[in-house]
């Protein structure tokens, strides 16, 4: 695509082909089961939309979730700096590697117990679209170091507005959507 703003997404999600059931691992703990409406805008996510789901857990213990919807994430990134949707967009390019394991999708390594991730998944009509993605603390805190001052307040207010009560150092925006 040629344009002078990059585009949004560099994924084709539109064309991607679902290729399984949502694992328990991304569905709600709130819900006990699979997530249905996008905590933005609340409206149902299983018309067809496609939704990112993040999850963070500290060990095995889950401690914030969310699924929003592509067009309330668009609307998150729209607001980023220029710098970091470049930055997250070519961290994402070089040096993510889709993972049919657990392994942190960035360098590999499993989750030791006590250490937080954060597992993502790209879902259409309950259906994964793209394998699950898990990122560790770690390479986590390294792609959030890349953000700029700007960033990092829109995803403090984004987190602050939609989910008041989290702990902090959590501020999370829906980074799979932005890529
Ligand atoms: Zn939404
Ligand atoms: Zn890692």
């Amino acid at each position: 695509m040629e344009s002078t703003d990059p585009p949004p997404f560099f994924w084709p999600i539109g064309d991607l082909p679902e290729i399984g059931p949502v694992p328990e691992i991304l569905h709600s703990t709130y819900l006990e089961g699979p997530f249905r409406t996008c905590a933005v805008c609340e409206e149902r996510l299983d018309d067809g939309r496609v939704y990112e789901i993040e999850r963070v857990f500290r060990g095995r213990e889950p401690v914030f979730e969310m699924a929003i919807c592509l067009a309330c994430a668009a609307k998150v990134a729209s607001e980023f700096s220029r710098e970091s949707t470049e930055a997250i967009r070519t961290f994402l390019q070089d040096r993510l590697t889709l993972r049919l394991d657990e392994g942190c999708g960035v360098c590999g390594r499993i989750a030791t117990s006590g250490r937080g991730r954060t597992v993502s998944g790209i879902v259409r009509r309950g259906a994964l679209v793209l394998p699950m993605l898990t990122i560790c603390d770690t390479c986590e805190e390294a792609l959030q170091g890349l953000l700029s001052e700007k960033t990092r307040r829109v995803q403090g207010d984004f987190i602050d507005t939609h989910f008041p009560g989290v702990p902090a150092g959590l501020d999370r925006s829906p980074t799979l959507l932005l890529g």
